[in-house]
């Protein structure tokens, strides 16, 4: 090849990333969400405005206890979640219809599940489980009220108050399981 040919090569690949690029920042941000224009939107710091189970069977609203500013890690952080206590073994439900997108070992959180909803704009994590449900896989679609995990104390959960350790996390486009901003669970969960 001459060595305009070359110039000329290399300028069309330049300008099919740049193409590329392009598309990719402007096109659709949710991948796999199925289309999801039906579900509660968020923006970030908003509160969550969809319809979520208290994911702890048998648990009442009125038993739910507000812990979502209380310091953790010896005051090196805030809790920003819901801590509901049951008996170890209880099972955990869905709070919402979703898709597993995460089956997690944390140091913290012990046996985790993050579960993305089905629009696509929130992420569930629920953590100190005992054990998963025995067919649970990633990518499995799950619907609210669906037994996922049972309630434990691994991580740095006290062993004599086993609990769920729940989290709601609003996602901007493009976020993964891992990221989102915090949304307080107890308002919605409660219906305070
Ligand atoms: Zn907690």
């Amino acid at each position: 090849m001459s060595r305009f040919g070359l110039i000329a090569a290399a300028l069309i690949v330049l300008l099919l990333i740049g193409f590329a690029s392009i598309v990719r920042v402007t096109g659709p941000g949710w991948s796999g969400s199925g289309g999801g224009t039906t579900g509660p939107k968020l923006a970030k710091g908003a509160p969550y405005t969809g319809q979520l189970l208290i994911p702890v069977q048998g648990v009442a609203a009125s038993a739910l206890h507000d812990d979502w500013s209380e310091p953790r890690g010896d005051g090196t952080r805030v809790h920003h979640a819901i801590d509901i206590m049951a008996a170890r073994g209880t099972p955990v439900l869905a709070a919402a219809d979703g898709r597993i997108e995460k089956l997690f070992q944390s140091n913290l959180g012990g046996t985790t599940i993050y579960e993305r909803s089905a629009d696509g704009g929130t992420v569930f994590y629920y953590a100190h489980l005992d054990h998963y449900a025995p067919t649970l896989v990633e990518g499995q679609a799950v619907k609210a009220g669906q037994e996922i995990a049972a309630v434990g104390s691994t991580g740095d959960a006290d062993a004599g108050a086993p609990h769920l350790h729940f989290e709601i996390h609003a996602m901007t486009p493009g976020e993964r399981w891992w990221q989102g901003s915090e949304v307080d669970p107890y308002p919605v969960l409660a219906k305070r």
